[in-house]
C-alpha cells in the first residue's frame, strides 16, 4: 500500500534517513553515557557490580535504546506520511475530477490542458480542441428522468474517453452539464476531424438501454486548432471550438464543424 504512494527514490531516501538517524542517535547516546559515567563513577570498593560491568551495560543500553526507538519513530512517521498521501490524493480527485463521469472537471482540465499547450509550444506542435455536446439532452431528462440523463452523460463520457485514449497527449474533461472537451497535441486538422467523426458515429450507433426502452443519442461537435508555436490558452481554443459547436447545432445537430480557417491560423 505504502509503496504505491511513495516512489522508489523516496524509499531510498527514507531508508537512508532511518540509517543516519539511528546511527547518529546511537553515537550521541554513547557519547552522553560515557561522559556521564566518567563524571559520576567513583569506583567504590564495596560495589556489587564491577566498574567494567557498569561500562558494558551502560554502553549496551545506549546502543539498544536508540536502536529500537528510532525505527519505531520512523515507522510512525511513515504511517502518518501514508495517510497524508492518501488524503492528498483524495483532495486532488475531489478538486480536479468530475464525480459523475470520472473525467477531469473544468479545473483539472484547465491544468492538464495548460501542461499540454506548454509541451506543444516547446515542440512547435499545433494544439487541437474539441467540444462535444449531447443533442436535445433536456428531452432525455424530461422524458426518462434525471437518473437516465446521468447514465446518458456517463455513456457519452465513456465514448469520448475511449476514442481519445487511442491518441497520445490527449486530455478529456467534462465542462459541465452535457458538454465535454478534449485538448490534444500533434494531430493534423484531418486527423482531428477524423476523431471527432468517430465520436459522433459511436454515440449515434450505441443507444443506451433504460428499463424497457432503447434511447438513441446523438452529439454535435466543434473543433479548433492553434498553429504550431502560436501563443494560446485552453480557454481561447475551447471558445473557438465552442463557436464551431454552436454552428453544428444551428446546422441541424448530429454533425461536426471545424472553426473557420481564419480563426485557426
Ligand atoms: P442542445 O441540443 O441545443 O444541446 O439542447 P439540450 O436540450 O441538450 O440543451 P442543453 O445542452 O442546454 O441541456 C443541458 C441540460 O443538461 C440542462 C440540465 O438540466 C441538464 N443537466 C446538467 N447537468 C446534468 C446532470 O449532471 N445530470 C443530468 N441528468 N442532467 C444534467
Ligand atoms: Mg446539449
Amino acid at each position: 500500500m505504502l509503496s504505491r504512494r511513495i516512489s522508489i527514490s523516496s524509499w531510498n531516501q527514507i531508508w537512508r534517513a532511518l540509517l543516519v538517524l539511528t546511527l547518529s542517535s546511537i553515537g550521541l547516546s554513547v557519547i552522553i553515557t560515557i561522559t556521564i559515567l566518567e563524571m559520576t563513577m567513583t569506583g567504590e570498593p564495596g560495589a556489587t557490580i564491577s566498574e567494567h560491568e557498569v561500562w558494558v551495560n551502560a554502553i549496551a543500553y545506549s546502543i539498544l535504546i536508540p536502536g529500537i526507538v528510532c525505527p519505531v519513530i520512523v515507522y510512525m512517521l511513515l504511517v502518518t506520511l501514508r495517510e497524508l498521501n492518501l488524503a492528498r490524493a483524495e483532495l486532488d480527485a475531489v478538486a480536479n475530477g468530475d464525480p459523475l463521469t470520472g473525467l477531469l472537471n473544468r479545473r483539472g482540465f484547465d491544468a492538464a490542458g495548460a501542461g499540454l499547450i506548454a509541451q506543444a509550444g516547446s515542440r512547435h506542435q499545433p494544439v487541437c480542441a474539441l467540444m462535444c455536446d449531447i443533442d436535445s439532452f433536456k428531452q432525455v431528462n424530461d422524458t426518462h428522468g434525471h437518473d437516465c440523463g446521468d447514465i446518458a452523460i456517463r455513456h457519452v463520457a465513456s465514448i469520448v474517453k475511449t476514442v481519445m485514449e487511442a491518441v497520445p497527449n490527449a486530455s478529456v474533461g467534462r465542462q459541465g452539464g452535457d458538454e465535454f472537451a478534449v485538448l490534444v497535441t500533434g494531430l493534423s486538422s484531418r486527423e482531428l476531424a477524423h476523431y471527432a467523426e468517430i465520436i459522433r458515429q459511436s454515440v449515434q450507433s450505441n443507444p443506451i438501454a433504460w428499463n424497457e426502452d432503447t434511447i438513441p443519442l446523438t452529439v454535435s461537435l466543434g473543433t479548433s486548432m492553434s498553429a504550431g508555436g502560436e501563443d494560446t490558452t485552453v480557454r481561447v481554443l475551447l471558445s473557438r471550438a465552442d463557436r464551431a459547436l454552436y454552428e453544428a447545432k444551428l446546422r441541424g445537430k448530429n454533425r461536426v464543424e471545424a472553426a473557420a480557417q481564419a480563426e485557426t491560423a
